[in-house]
């Protein structure tokens, strides 16, 4: 059999099939959670992530969804790895993923260099109708990484990814 060397391009391409376990419409490609490919000695892959919010319980989850699919592409070593140094924000998401996330009417956290108000989780602007006459229904979500909002103008229930 023979075989094109792999590229990193045949990697984030590959990658783009995996999706992010929170919003399964978004890749982790999207969603700018994968940071960084390499291909080293006998087509081993290297993976750098970063994790989208601290204590989700999907990021093991994440890891092996993308062995799973680079192990179809390389007979090398996959490996993923976790840099916690850099903070995701809603900043790294492409402009499909915020697109997508708009269509799915997710609220996105209010952006805050880092930090956090108590406003930006409350008082969320709709995203169905632009309204921020809405307030926070239950602080957990279907999963640990979402929050419930309530719009008062337009009497519906949205979610919202908690920010970091
Ligand atoms: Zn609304």
């Amino acid at each position: 059999m023979v075989r094109e060397s792999l590229s990193v391009d045949d990697v984030w391409k590959a990658l783009e099939d995996v999706k992010d376990p929170e919003i399964p419409k978004l890749s982790l490609v999207d969603m700018g959670i994968v940071t960084s490919v390499s291909i080293g000695e006998d087509e081993s892959v290297r993976v750098v992530i970063t994790p989208t919010f601290a204590g989700c319980p999907a990021l093991k989850m994440m890891a092996d969804d993308i062995k799973d699919r680079l192990g179809k592409l390389t007979k090398g070593n996959v490996e993923v790895e976790v840099n916690y140094d850099v903070q995701w924000s809603t900043d790294m998401l492409t402009e499909k993923g915020r697109q997508m996330l708009k269509e799915s009417h997710f609220a996105l956290p209010g952006q805050v260099n880092g930090f956090v108000s108590a406003e930006s989780l409350i008082k969320v602007e709709c995203p169905f109708c632009g309204s921020r006459d809405t307030r926070l229904q239950s602080p957990f979500g279907p999963t640990q990484c979402r929050a419930i909002h309530y719009c008062d103008n337009c009497k519906q229930a949205f979610e919202q990814f908690k920010p970091v």
